[in-house]
């Protein structure tokens, strides 16, 4: 099928990055992109640190400026979600009408957990998604107080410092024995507890949240185990499901998110999928991933965007993130669920340090704190497979450039 008309739902990092990449690519048709919030395409990170705490305006958070849109001829309807596909008829819907493609972008990225447990719905219990939900945190923070945090993933240990920047008192309730502890391990995600406590926040781990309670308004949260923790808010950071609700009946094969092969394509002809909600079959690490990382939502949106125009190139990119917590600086690169060497580099004591993550004697994964440059050196590692010696990844004189090998 000739492409003249593509269609775009979500209008966030990886909607947007894929209608930029479409025009600079050189496509002249018609792209429609379809968003259910109703501010132009922005970018998170910002929303649990500078933006959380008054440091960064909005405006530094568009991934495009407001006039880009009409310039490039991107059609953009803000505040208008798509509602369902039918895919033999080519045509995503809204409550406003019907669009019409030949090729489809799903980019509706991902919406949070909510926590089942009674009183979830009180005033004050919050969470963070949007930069609305960025501004109820900040406001709720206004007047210094106290808060719990429920769930010490990246965005709760975020929220948590950005938290204690704005002066607030912090008990941070977590099922595992620290942060992050089944994605680093023990002794990384020991450091990050560490630096928690160092600032001054009262960490409750290997416990959960049981209820709510307070009249109307939170006032304190239970935990399994019995306690009863004071508060004038909570903000809830359990994680997040792939928005795919709208493609119910569509056909789209759905498996913890959207299931695209290497070229981002799902398996119905003409419709494609990028960001937070595609379980990508990735050829580095030969196995499906879904990942929820502010470059990979660009990367795979361009690179999505490429393949509608018939480039017929696979994504291959090692993913790679980043998180600020205090003056803490967090990198990762790679992926991994299992390992059977973990590797330091530099010094866990110091907070100064890389931790690689080996399979046999292949690298997986890197995570630095405080260490970025061999994180961003590890990944090209990892994307040539190449076996790595774990003497040569611990000595801080070895440039791991020279590891990777030439041919
Ligand atoms: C607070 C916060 C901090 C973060 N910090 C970092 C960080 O430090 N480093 C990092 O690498 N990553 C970070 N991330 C992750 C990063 O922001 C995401 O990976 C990225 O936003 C994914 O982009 P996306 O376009 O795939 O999805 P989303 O950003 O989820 O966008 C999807 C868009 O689609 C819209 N939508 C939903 N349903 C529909 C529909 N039916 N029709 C049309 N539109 C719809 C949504 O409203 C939304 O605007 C952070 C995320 C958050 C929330």
């Amino acid at each position: 099928v000739s492409v003249d008309a593509v269609v775009i739902a979500g209008a966030s990092l990886a909607g947007a990055s894929a209608a930029a990449k479409l025009r600079s690519e050189g496509f002249g048709g018609s792209i429609v992109v379809l968003g259910a919030e109703a501010r132009p395409p922005y970018e998170r990170p910002p929303l649990s640190k500078d933006y959380l705490q008054g440091r960064q305006p909005f405006d530094r958070s568009l991934v495009k400026p407001p006039e880009f849109y009409p310039e490039n001829k991107i059609d953009l309807r803000l505040g208008e979600p798509a509602t369902s596909l039918d895919s033999s008829a080519r045509v995503v819907r809204t409550a406003a009408g019907e669009h019409r493609y030949d090729a489809l972008l799903i980019a509706t990225g991902a919406r949070n957990r909510r926590l089942p447990v009674p009183g979830a719905d009180l005033t004050g219990v919050l969470d963070l998604r949007t930069v609305e939900n960025s501004d109820a945190i900040r406001e709720a923070a206004a007047g210094g107080g106290r808060a719990v945090v429920v769930g010490l993933g990246f965005i709760g240990a975020e929220v948590t410092a950005s938290l204690r920047g704005l002066g607030v008192e912090v008990t941070a309730i977590e099922p595992f024995p620290a942060p992050l502890y089944r994605v680093l391990g023990p002794e990384v995600s020991a450091v990050l507890a560490d630096i928690h406590r160092d600032h001054g926040v009262s960490l409750i781990l290997e416990d959960s949240v049981e209820a709510f309670e307070g009249d109307h308004r939170v006032e304190r949260v239970i935990t399994k185990a019995g306690r009863h923790v004071d508060c004038d808010f909570a903000v809830v950071g359990v994680g997040v499901e792939p928005e795919v609700g709208w493609l119910e009946g569509s056909g789209i094969a759905i498996d913890n998110g959207i299931l695209v092969d290497e070229y981002c394509r799902t398996n119905i002809d003409g419709v494609f999928a990028a960001g937070d909600l595609a379980n990508h079959d990735h050829p580095v690490f030969e196995r499906r991933i879904r990942v929820e990382h502010w470059q990979n939502a660009i990367r795979q949106a361009e690179a999505a965007a490429g393949n509608i125009l018939g480039r017929n190139e696979p994504y291959a990119d090692v993913h790679w993130f980043w998180s600020d917590q205090y003056d803490a600086n967090i990198q990762y690169a790679g992926y991994h669920t299992s390992w059977d060497e973990l590797v330091i580099r530099g010094s866990i004591e110091d907070r100064k340090f890389v931790a690689f993550y080996l399979s046999g004697e292949r690298m997986l994964a890197a995570v630095s704190v405080n260490w970025p440059r061999d994180v961003r050196r590890a990944a090209t590692l990892i994307g040539a497979k190449a076996p790595v010696d774990p003497e040569a990844l611990r000595d801080p004189a070895v440039d791991l450039r020279k590891l990777v090998p030439t041919s």
